[in-house]
């Protein structure tokens, strides 16, 4: 068990007893988290300064849940910490509930304590040596609530997290899905508008995963509050998310919902991290009025999804998703037909993937037939499906 953190952003002083959690989905739309210009530098051994995040702005509304998707070193974790006050920016802006908690122009800044946001970690950072109602409890417990009431609460919480039934084990006893709702339940207790999460599915087996994601989606969808949660799981970022924002060291490279980040990528990186993508590069050697044509290892490749000003002699990367392509042993009709050589069929239960490669590079297509083992086949897509980015 990893020092309880969690306590640390539940000992809030706040002045006045937080009001009990409505059980009721909340509709406004006001902004709950800003973040204007935001940087975080840290210093290296050899004394130069790196951004660990670099001028970030988003914002959040009560109900959104905002999905930080990126690899592992992008910034995610820090952006997080200087939400919560655990780190301390060097510049920008942030307010939370309509309160300025940091402000480099302001001189503004609270500390974690001043800040009214819950935070479930990766490690959920429960006490071991407090059953799980003392747990749920403890963030009531600080701010010096009536006993019936922190009762009444706990019990309420508990029973919506659905796990008023080991109310009186310990942590240790019970499995990790069940120590991951506790701690939920634990930042839900306090009933604030801002929750933070750092990769807390990550410790979870798929299968529970999958199911707690849709707890996660269910229980934010009741309480209505607004959510940061930070992962480098796709599967998390586009199934939670009502808001993905992409981070590619420490900027934001797109922010928009799961369906346009993975339908209308901004860039070549967010469309290969997010999915899986065929990526063909070139030279263009035609462009018209609606799209441009490429010339790639595979044949020439038409696209009508220009991400930029491309002329000819423009050094691209053609990029489209395995759901989109067509394979066949012929050479199909079609204005897109890429000769490569067919490997094997990888069968995962909803749908059979088909692999080809020319070069040593791999292609993968979902539409086609299994062929013989280094026999000839020809790719289709259609041009609107092909993506095109600078290289
Ligand atoms: P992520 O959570 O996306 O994996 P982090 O926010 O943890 O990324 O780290 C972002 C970058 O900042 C990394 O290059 C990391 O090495 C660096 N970093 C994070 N924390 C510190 C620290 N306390 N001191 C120095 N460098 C740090
Ligand atoms: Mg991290």
């Amino acid at each position: 068990m990893t020092t309880p953190q969690m306590a640390v952003m539940n000992t809030k002083a706040h002045e006045t007893a937080a009001p009990a959690p409505e059980v009721t989905v909340s509709h406004e739309s006001r902004e709950v988290l800003t973040i204007s210009n935001v940087s975080k530098f840290f210093v290296r051994a050899n004394g130069a300064a790196v951004p660990a995040v670099d001028g970030v702005s988003l914002s959040v509304r009560a109900g959104e849940f905002l999905v930080l998707l990126g690899p592992s070193g992008c910034g995610k974790t820090t952006l997080l910490r200087c939400i919560a006050g655990l780190e301390q920016p060097d510049s920008g802006r942030i307010d939370i509930d309509g309160k300025t908690v940091y402000s480099s122009v302001d001189r503004i800044e609270l500390s974690a304590q001043q800040r009214t946001l819950s935070m479930v970690f990766q490690s959920y950072a429960l006490w071991p040596n407090m059953s799980v109602f003392d747990n749920i409890a403890y963030p009531l417990r600080n701010r010096k609530i009536r006993k019936a009431q922190i009762e009444e609460d706990v019990h309420r919480i508990a029973k919506l997290v659905g796990i008023d039934e080991i109310i009186g084990q310990f942590p240790n006893h019970i499995s990790g899905g069940q120590q991951q709702r506790v701690a939920l339940a634990r930042a839900l207790v306090s009933g604030d508008a801002l929750v933070l999460f750092d990769e807390p599915l990550s410790n979870v087996d798929a299968k529970v995963r999958k199911d707690l994601r849709i707890e996660l989606a269910a229980l934010q969808n009741r309480f209505g509050f607004a959510a940061v949660y930070v992962t480098h799981d796709q599967e998390d970022a586009m199934e939670l998310g009502t808001k993905i924002a992409v981070l590619e060291k420490g900027k934001v490279a797109q922010v928009a919902s799961p369906r346009e980040v993975y339908q209308n990528p901004a860039s070549r990186y967010v469309a290969t991290f997010i999915g899986s993508t065929n990526e063909l590069e070139g030279t263009v050697v035609a462009v018209d009025a609606t799209g441009l044509e490429i010339e790639t290892p595979l044949g020439v490749i038409r696209s009508e999804r220009l991400h930029g000003e491309f002329a000819k002699g423009d050094e691209v990367v053609a990029i489209f998703r395995p759901e989109h392509g067509h394979l066949s042993p012929e050479r199909p009709g079609t204005v897109n037909a890429l000769k490569a050589t067919f490997r094997m069929e990888l069968f995962s239960g909803s749908h059979a993937e088909q692999v080809v490669t020319h070069n040593h590079k791999v292609y993968r297509v979902w539409h086609g037939k299994e062929q013989e083992h280094g026999t000839e086949a020809w790719i289709s897509v259609a041009p609107e499906k092909v993506h095109v980015f600078e290289r």
